[in-house]
């Protein structure tokens, strides 16, 4: 294919044990996803439908980065996230055929500019310019559900600069990952390289330049992220 402009690069993410990488497609993420932390955003945690945002898939920030603290925002916090990797793609999957769409898991950091989200909110502006800035989608390596297995239960933590600031339980979802890809295939069809960030657990905050992130996932082992100078 000949293109006016050089062809700007695929978005990937490492895999787990292989030097081949996961290509990004689009990244999904699901927002409220844990009852504590509806409540600490002032919402009730009552079993609504699962409402969804996206990030683009050059926000892709991979484990051990420096992020730069980004512009327009004095408030970026960090959110815990567990990540699905799909593998096969369709439409109107069903619940109990979902996680066969499932390629693997990953750690995650959904990074947000709370302020701007906020203001957002007020004004019933979209989420773009909160969550899907550059730089704010930090994703761990791959693991292959062939080597880890379905993850429906175990710890998700973060700690700041070693302080643990989130601990929850990915069995404390509110929507299910086999629920959360059964419903997004309703609106979306999926795509292999799809990436879905199935919310945070309780304790979000903010955090500064020359903070160390560490997300950990019973299964996924660790995802370091510094957050580096303004740029
Ligand atoms: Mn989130």
């Amino acid at each position: 294919m000949d293109y006016v402009i050089p062809e700007p690069d695929r978005p990937s993410v490492a895999v787990a044990g292989q030097q081949a990488r996961w290509p990004v497609r689009r990244i999904f993420c699901v927002g409220r996803n844990y009852a504590a932390h509806a409540r600490e955003m002032g919402k009730d945690p009552d079993r609504e439908p699962p409402f969804f945002f996206t990030k683009p898939a050059d926000a892709v920030v991979e484990a051990d980065a420096t992020v730069p603290y980004p512009p327009q925002t004095q408030d970026l916090q960090f959110e815990a996230e567990l990540v699905v990797a799909i593998g096969t793609g369709g439409r109107d999957i069903p619940e109990d055929r979902a996680l066969d769409h499932v390629w693997g898991y990953a750690c995650g950091n959904d990074l947000t500019r709370r302020d701007l989200q906020q203001v957002a909110k007020d004004m019933g502006r979209p989420w773009d310019w909160g969550k899907a800035f550059d730089g704010s989608a930090v994703i761990g390596p791959v693991h292959e559900v062939a080597r880890v297995g379905h993850l429906q239960s175990g710890s998700i933590t973060l700690t700041q600069s070693g302080e643990v600031r989130q601990r929850g339980d990915l069995a404390d979802m509110i929507w299910s990952v086999p629920e959360v890809i059964a419903i997004l295939s309703q609106s979306m069809a999926l795509v292999p390289g799809d990436l879905v960030m199935t919310g945070t657990p309780a304790g979000v905050g903010p955090t500064l330049a020359g903070d160390v992130l560490e997300v950990a996932i019973d299964g996924l082992g660790k995802l370091r992220t510094t957050i580096g100078a303004p740029l």
